[in-house]
């Protein structure tokens, strides 16, 4: 890999979409897999490639964007700390090396973002944390704080604690499970291809590029064929299960050459790659889904001028709530029913059951003295409300 430090040159040879969902989103997930950002013959990092990486970051937050970077690396450092040969480790062995190199990529990276003034936050995960519905919440709330203070949550899968039969086990997945936690608009999986080709380009000559994909078809699923351990440590079937994640949530995808120096000023200027567009927007996707998937806990009944702030796209606040019925924690799905019983809206209410029982029909300026601490202004967050 050569590392030019040159500005990156404009190539006129590139096409860019009309409008490119890289540059128009607002909260991007990137996904840097081992492959690209370890030697693998010296297991070390290539800090001057993540150093042009983080460069792109920065253009990216000078663009108004929200980054959040999943990054793999763990293993690959830690054995080399232990001394331990290549080939496949031992669960205890695979633990023992994510816990010593997980350290090294932490400081990999707060290394580069202080070159730029930034803070890093390291955020480890299982997937019982993107399953377990409070663990979910939890996560997402810390997550959606660190992007509020203006640092980069570095996350990676916390392989000291995970087992065989309990990881993610590719960074892939635990990308797109990120990006839909965090409605995000777009997640990058930086590859060491182009994108998904239409069969194996390093077999087959007629090979294509796909340069779209908007849905998951059998067909497309097929298109990674036995590619999994030729194109990267993922390989190109988990990239296909994190598309499908991905634009269930609303989230724009795309697979891209990162084995680059500046891969993201490259997808900026329209560099050949496979996005994957969703029909929905993040936060229709997850609307769709708290109306249709949750079962609810209880129901609130609202009063008309409540019913009329909801039409109008406000979030439900206590003061329009008259009654409250069923028993419910912080985070559980919860009908809104009017005053003659019509259910016209579902949400995930941000309140346990005893807490919103003390606080509906009141103001904001009284939940202190109500409830002994200062909670959400909303019962209901729009974003957190679908109305049926
Ligand atoms: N989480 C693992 C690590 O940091 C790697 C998983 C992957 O390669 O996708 O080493």
């Amino acid at each position: 890999m050569s590392h030019p430090s040159s500005p990156l040159p404009h190539d006129s040879a590139m096409a860019p979409r009309p409008v490119n969902p890289f540059t128009t989103a607002k909260r991007v997930v990137i996904k840097i897999g081992s492959a690209l950002l370890i030697d693998g013959e010296r297991n070390e990092i290539r800090q001057t490639w993540l150093r042009t990486v983080l460069e792109d970051v920065v253009a990216c937050r000078a663009n108004g964007q929200q980054i959040l970077i999943v990054s793999s690396g763990a293993i690959a450092l830690g054995r080399r700390v232990l001394g331990l040969p290549q080939g496949p480790l031992r669960l205890e062995e695979r633990q023992a090396s994510a816990a010593c190199g997980q350290v090294r990529l932490a400081h990999a990276y707060q290394e580069e973002l202080a070159r730029h003034s930034l803070g890093g936050a390291q955020v480890l995960l299982t997937p019982f944390d993107t399953e377990e519905w409070k663990s979910y919440l939890n996560v997402r709330a810390t997550l959606r704080n660190l992007l509020g203070f203006n640092v980069i949550p570095v996350i990676n899968e916390n392989d000291t604690v995970t087992t065989p039969m309990r990881r993610f086990g590719d960074n892939d997945r635990l990308a797109a499970r990120v990006a839909a936690m965090v409605e995000a608009d777009c997640l990058v999986l930086l590859s060491d291809i182009d994108g998904l080709f239409t069969a194996n380009p390093r077999i087959d000559p007629k090979a294509t590029l796909v340069p779209e994909v908007f849905a998951m078809t059998p067909e497309i699923m097929a298109m990674a064929g036995e590619s999994a351990s030729v194109f990267s440590s993922g390989g190109m079937v988990t990239k296909l299960e994190a598309a499908r994640i991905a634009l269930k949530a609303g989230c724009t995808m795309a697979i891209t050459r990162g084995d680059i120096p500046h891969p993201l000023a490259h997808l900026a200027q329209g560099k050949p790659c496979t996005w994957f567009l969703p029909s929905v927007s993040p936060v229709a996707a997850r609307k769709i889904w708290i109306a249709g998937s949750l079962n609810p806990r209880g129901s609130l009944r609202i009063d008309a001028g409540a019913v009329q702030a909801l039409d109008n796209g406000k979030s439900l606040l206590p003061v329009g709530v008259t009654s409250v019925v069923g028993e419910f924690s912080r985070g559980d799905a919860v009908r809104v029913v009017t005053a003659q019983g019509n259910e016209i809206a579902r949400g995930l209410i941000a309140y346990g059951s005893d807490d919103a029982k003390r606080i509906v029909g009141r103001r904001s300026d009284e939940f202190e003295s109500l409830l002994g601490y200062t909670g959400a202004e909303e019962l209901i967050h729009r974003d957190d409300l679908a109305l049926l």
